[in-house]
């Protein structure tokens, strides 16, 4: 079967839109299936934005939904739309690496629930997207299989760790894709390549086969180009599963039907610390912007203090490394994981200290240390409980800002605004020899997480770098368990801003 040539010039189609033509007939499953493949061929030598796909396999699935809808029978709301999944995500066919040589063979027995989920409203999984490893990175460059690179410049990361999930939904191989973000992972590469990611709020979706990072902190997210189709996803893959305790047990929300109500003269904080020295001029431009836009749209804009958002950096790195020593102490060599090849002589000992330093990338056998050092007896109080005080502390302050201040005379929040990152996308190499510029590049994501609310980041004003356009993202956080209004606000934002459809 040869695929048809993709055509450069037609404008990508999102998910909903496919969906749309897919269910009226104007198009099947398999010509989306062969787009996307077609597309995946020609790009990702270059972009090496997949880890492992399946082109047989979803062929033969699009045309069971082609042939289902000949016989009449009912569609699921996805059906025919190709999507790719983060490679931490357990499939029960071919491999879950983690962009790790530690899981570079592993194969789950079971399908993740979210992407369960995604399959029975008719998906089509074309393939695994690279990622940093065990989702540890803001760049996409700690994978074993090499770094992913941005489609809109080659030479510059897409950001991370949901580097392949951002970079394939960039080039319009597919329209959507998952994400994870334990500390800004879907909103940082979103926003480094111009797409639209959303982290929704801590236990609105399973995270039943997704490898934990820091089980405190990690959600599933969609990454998408438009604020629908993350609503659609959503809408999809949320909701109690009884396989994730922390899944909350609410009713699912429906996210498309009111998406294009907009919110009558809402409420913007826009943080204090929004305004760093430290942000790259074109970062503020689009902050000032997305603030102006959303005077037009006669929105009040509010200053808010997050007081503690300072200390965002050093809280989140503490315990998103302690869990990470934790969740990762499995791999092992015995349990899961690659085996290090003994020596004679060689004891228990060394097998397990051989496989998990072959096994394990440079970043990762980092974390585990900081994180084994800030629980360890006798250093606990100093670091890891000190960093759960601030996470309270940070909590305290979007609270404050999500209530209303009588003293102040302020109105609660119905969102707030601030940029998903300081800098637009940096050059592959920049930041590898430090870690802490690397860490600081989530200064406006992690804290969001430390405090589990959902936000959304999508593109805001571009800017010109070396005389390259470069996206940049503006981030939206919403109320807990409150995404029908963030999501809302998000379109208001969208339409003003005039991105695409
Ligand atoms: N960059 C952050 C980290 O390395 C966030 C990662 C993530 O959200 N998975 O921990």
């Amino acid at each position: 079967m040869t695929p048809p040539p993709s055509d450069p010039a037609a404008p990508p189609v999102t998910g909903a839109a496919l969906a749309a033509r897919i269910r009226a007939g104007e198009l099947t499953a398999v010509a989306a299936t062969q787009r996307a493949l077609a597309q995946l061929d020609a790009l990702n030598p270059a972009l090496n934005c997949f880890i492992d796909t399946f082109p047989d396999q979803s062929l033969a699935r699009a045309a069971t939904i082609d042939k289902a809808r000949a016989d009449g029978a009912p569609l699921g709301p996805l059906a025919g739309v190709p999507i790719a999944l983060k490679d931490n995500m357990c499939l029960s066919w071919g491999r879950t690496t983690c962009a790790s040589k530690m899981l570079a063979d592993y194969r789950s027995p079971y399908t993740l629930t979210a992407g369960q989920r995604l399959i029975d409203a008719g998906a089509i999984i074309v393939g695994k997207a690279n990622m940093d490893e065990f989702a540890m990175g803001s760049s996409g460059e700690s994978s074993f299989f090499g770094p992913t690179r941005n489609p809109l410049d080659h030479s510059r990361v897409p950001g991370g760790s949901s580097s392949g999930s951002a970079a394939a939904v960039a080039a319009d191989i597919v329209p959507v894709a998952l994400g994870s973000d334990t500390g800004g992972s879907i909103r940082q590469p979103a926003g480094l390549s111009g797409v639209v990611g959303m982290k929704p709020t801590y236990g609105r979706v399973s995270r039943y086969g997704l490898v934990a990072y820091a089980s405190s902190l990690d959600q599933i997210g969609p990454l998408a180009r438009t604020v629908e189709d993350c609503a659609l996803i959503l809408e999809t893959i949320c909701g109690v599963d009884p396989a994730d305790g922390t899944t909350a047990d609410l009713p699912a929300p429906s996210l498309l039907a009111t998406l294009n109500d907009p919110i009558d003269r809402p409420v913007i904080g826009v943080p204090k610390q929004a305004h760093d020295p430290h942000n790259h001029p074109g970062v503020v431009n689009a902050l000032g912007d997305a603030i102006d836009a959303f005077v037009r749209m006669g929105a009040r804009i509010v200053e808010v203090d997050l007081a503690h958002v300072a200390h965002g950096i050093a809280a989140y790195y503490l315990v998103a490394s302690a869990e990470a020593s934790s969740n990762l102490a499995r791999f092992d060599g015995v349990r899961y994981g690659h085996r290090a090849t003994l020596q004679p002589g060689d004891e228990l000992l060394d097998l397990y200290c051989k496989s998990r330093a072959e096994g394990f990338g440079p970043e990762v056998q980092r974390r585990i240390m900081l994180g084994t050092y800030a629980l360890s007896s006798g250093y606990a109080d100093a670091y890891y409980n000190t960093a759960l005080k601030v996470r309270r502390l940070i909590r305290r302050d979007y609270d404050s800002a999500f209530a209303p201040n009588d003293r102040m005379g302020t109105p609660a929040c119905d969102a707030i605004l601030m940029p998903s990152s300081p800098s637009p996308a940096f050059k592959l190499g920049e930041k590898t020899s430090d870690p802490l510029a690397m860490y600081l590049e989530d200064v406006y994501t992690v804290t969001v997480n430390l405090a589990g609310l959902p936000a959304i980041t999508l593109p805001g004003t571009p800017t010109t770098v070396d005389g390259v356009s470069l996206p940049v993202g503006m981030q939206l956080i919403g109320r807990a368990f409150d995404e029908p209004r963030l999501l809302r606000i998000a379109r208001m934002l969208e339409l003003a801003g005039g991105n695409r459809p």
